[in-house]
């Protein structure tokens, strides 16, 4: 997870000052001087550090903290202000067109993500504001760069405009719009070349598309792996090309977290999007302040409850419940159950979200594989319609069957059976107990 060495740093840091009733210039300074360390640590701009330690220190020093009651808390809560500020403040939302189409065009260095990116920010386009978009494969240098681009579209089912690899990027660009407009697609993706390093023919090409296309919105893909670097080709991408918003991806790994905290006070540009997994609907709107509140530990309920809801659908939450109050929950159901849970991701990254989580004790060791979930989804895949309905009829023989057609233990298969038993016995007692009727509470 990214920004684990600086959240860990950070956290320990406030953490001294936290319960103190008396704060002194000389207990602020002690800290600053470890937020700078943590914050160069995390491959923050230097000149970012800096202004960065100033201002908190300054406003940390300010009367109202130090005869404040709390001075400990007060000077967290200004550094998670000031955190919040140096990422942007708040969100900020795509550029749209008043007259469609809205036009997009995606730039970065080769790698950094901006094909994988046109295909999730088309896809979010689609399923957050109903739009119809439309790709464009103008990479025509890179091999199988096109074909990327046509893969990504079937995935999702969103159509690629393309006229292979010998048509120039800007007249691929101007024929793309005329479609758009045509077919009545409302949500122009552009997919530009882009090179291992910047260069002039490069930019001029890029220019030419800005100027055929007249983008809402120029894109910059930047890959937060690389940290300062992420920084200093943005700084030269804008220069060129007046970029209106980033999007930072790989944001899932172990990045040390610079390129998020500097890029936007070094280049005053907003990051829109942050890529957080590879996958098609792996990619999020921006949130400076959840984020802030994400490295301090204080965790990210809002995101937590937006993820929740995403993958949750509403009407079936509420079949799902009236089978578990009637006791016709079958294996089916607890299969449909177990892949909503996969879609929330691994269970660490969400309770990373709660604040307070990573501290409590078990809680913080808590892991559960999403292995395990695929070796009982299998076991489960391999009963008969009928086996599922009805698990009392499995008998020795067919659990036999089943552990073969799984490729898991036959003693797997019995806990399974024994533990989805459990749980359906659970269910009766906890809707016993909501109508009222005489039902053993399993807590007690
Ligand atoms: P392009 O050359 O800029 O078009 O980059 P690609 O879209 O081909 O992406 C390069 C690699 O980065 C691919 O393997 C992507 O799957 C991967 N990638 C892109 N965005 C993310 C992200 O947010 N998280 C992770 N883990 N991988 C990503």
């Amino acid at each position: 997870m990214a920004f684990e060495g600086l959240s860990e740093r950070l956290q320990a840091t406030m953490q001294k000052i936290r319960g103190k009733g008396k704060v002194t210039e000389a207990d602020i300074k002690v800290m600053m001087r470890e937020v700078r360390l943590a914050l160069l640590e995390a491959d923050v701009n230097f000149k970012v550090v800096k202004q960065f330690v100033a201002t908190v220190s300054e406003r940390a020093l300010g009367s109202d903290v130090m005869t404040s009651l709390t001075p400990g808390q007060q000077v967290i809560k200004i550094v998670q202000d000031e955190l919040t500020q140096l990422m942007g403040g708040e969100n900020t939302a795509i550029n749209m067109s008043k007259k469609p189409p809205t036009v997009v065009m995606m730039v970065g260095l080769q790698g950094a993500g901006k094909t994988t990116t046109a295909g999730k920010l088309a896809l979010l386009m689609r399923k957050k504001f109903n739009k119809r978009p439309l790709l464009v494969a103008c990479d025509i240098y890179r091999p199988a760069a096109i074909q990327q681009l046509q893969t990504v579209g079937k995935q999702i089912d969103i159509p690629v405009f393309t006229l292979g690899d010998q048509v120039k990027p800007d007249e691929i660009t101007r024929q793309a719009l005329q479609h758009a407009r045509e077919e009545h697609y409302d949500f122009v993706i552009i997919d530009t070349a882009g090179r291992l390093h910047i260069d002039e023919a490069l930019m001029n090409e890029l220019v030419d598309v800005k100027e055929v296309s007249k983008p809402d919105e120029i894109m910059l893909v930047v890959d937060a792996m690389t940290g300062q670097d992420a920084v200093n080709v943005a700084e030269s991408f804008d220069t060129q090309l007046d970029v209106t918003g980033v999007t930072l991806t790989k944001l899932d790994g172990d990045t040390r977290g610079g390129a998020a905290l500097s890029i936007r006070s070094v280049t005053q540009k907003p990051i829109k999007f942050v890529g957080m997994s590879e996958k098609m609907d792996g990619l999020e709107p921006f949130h400076p302040e959840r984020m802030a509140s994400r490295i301090l530990g204080m965790g990210d309920v809002l995101s937590f409850i937006e993820k929740a809801q995403a993958s949750v659908d509403e009407s079936k939450a509420k079949e799902l419940e009236q089978k578990m109050k009637t006791s016709s929950f079958t294996f089916d159901d607890f299969l449909e159950q177990l892949d909503q849970v996969k879609a929330l991701g691994p269970l660490d990254d969400l309770l990373k979200m709660i604040p307070g989580a990573n501290k409590m004790k078990g809680v913080n060791q808590l892991n559960m594989n999403p292995k395990q979930i695929d070796h009982v989804q299998a076991i489960i895949r391999s009963m008969t319609k009928a086996e599922r309905e009805n698990p009392a009829i499995i008998n020795v023989s067919r659990k036999r069957r089943i552990a073969a057609g799984s490729g898991r233990s036959m003693s797997e298969v019995n806990r399974l059976i024994k533990q989805f038993d459990e749980m359906k016995k659970m269910m009766k007692q906890f809707s016993g107990m909501k109508k009222g009727k005489k039902g053993r509470n399993p807590f007690q």
